[in-house]
């Protein structure tokens, strides 16, 4: 961090901001006393300053960050992948591809187990479905609850797939006490006080990228996480909001990249919520796999005109299946050559 002081700063000021800095961050401090300003360079761990106190001091004129304040999820203190690995075995950010499908919501027992099998069948690793959902009407369908959750693990019974699914909101930990990955959706990215309660728990959690969130801001959600003691978070890209009206959401790719040099968390892509069309998620996918994800998440539905949530968006299982052919053709190319 640079602290760049105003000039009328007094000696006794220098020095009493200068122990307030070094006493109570524990950071070192260096000064360069130029003709007109002087200049704070604090070397050290500086996560916890808060750049708004610095910059309402009296005497500071400008500060500046030059490191990232997100320390446990910063590629920096961290080089090495994080590798995350289920109960059965699944790894996900070990360099292969995952590929989690499923409903957007469960909907009742036939549906889910129908699409888990088949999902199954193309190579899927891990069940999705919404049980509690987030909807933008308070009259559209909130999802079958406490039921959904209980179908999806019939759904795992079933087929034995791990099961990925969203929480929203603190009340409900346990409840997912038996889910495989519990998921923040995008609209929960910033509720700090269900980010802080996830991170006391030891399941792995998959945190969407907020509607208007910066990759900063997502990392710093993963670092609510991470700061209570749980190091298991996935990241995920599902496309932000812009002017841009064709698609649902606009897929950033360029995060994939980016998080993964900033961060050693596993990255993955949602091209179903990113464009909301479901003819756009193959290329999408695809694209998303040669950007570097470690996985996809894509809605699946056994009768898209039919489901009770994102049908305009869902892949039948014949169209997943295609999809996971082509994404699986393109990992394979990409890791060989
Ligand atoms: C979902 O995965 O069903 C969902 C609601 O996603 P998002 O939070 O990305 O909108
Ligand atoms: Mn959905």
């Amino acid at each position: 961090m640079i602290i760049v002081l105003k000039p009328e700063c007094s000696k006794e000021q220098l020095i009493s901001f200068k122990e307030n800095l070094t006493n109570n961050y524990g950071v070192k401090v260096n000064t360069w006393e130029g003709v007109h300003s002087t200049v704070l360079g604090l070397i050290g761990d500086t996560t916890a300053i808060d750049i708004d106190y610095i910059s309402a001091q009296d005497i500071v004129e400008d500060v500046r960050r030059v490191q990232e304040p997100y320390k446990k999820a910063n590629r920096k203190f961290h080089p090495e992948d994080t590798v995350i690995e289920l109960s059965n075995g699944t790894k996900i950010g070990d360099g292969s591809l995952v590929l989690m499908a499923g409903p957007c919501s469960v909907e009742s027992s036939s549906q889910v187990c129908e699409i888990a099998r088949s999902v199954k069948e193309s190579g899927a690793h891990i069940l999705r479905g919404g049980a509690f959902k987030p909807r933008t009407s308070p009259y559209a369908f909130q999802g079958l609850k406490a039921e959904g959750l209980d179908l999806l693990k019939q759904a795992r019974r079933e087929t034995g797939l791990p099961i990925v699914t969203e929480i929203m909101r603190t009340s409900h930990i346990d409840m997912f006490e038996n889910v495989d990955i519990i998921q923040v959706g995008a609209r929960n990215m910033q509720n700090f006080e269900l980010l802080k309660e996830l991170g006391k728990t030891n399941k792995p959690i998959l945190l969407k990228r907020g509607l208007a969130s910066t990759i900063e801001e997502l990392l710093m959600s993963a670092e609510y996480i991470m700061a209570e003691g749980n190091d298991k978070v996935i990241l995920c890209e599902r496309g932000i909001r812009t002017y841009e009206t064709y698609t649902r959401n606009t897929l950033d790719l360029s995060a994939v990249p980016i998080l993964k040099s900033l961060s050693h968390l596993p990255v993955i892509v949602d091209p179903s919520h990113a464009t909301g069309k479901s003819w756009l998620v193959e290329s999408m996918s695809m694209a998303a796999v040669a950007a570097g994800a470690d996985g996809l998440i894509i809605e699946v539905h056994n009768n898209p005109k039919c489901a009770l949530c994102d049908g305009a968006q869902s892949l039948t299982p014949e169209q997943f299946d295609r999809v996971a052919k082509r994404v699986n053709g393109l990992k394979s190319y990409l890791t060989n050559n």
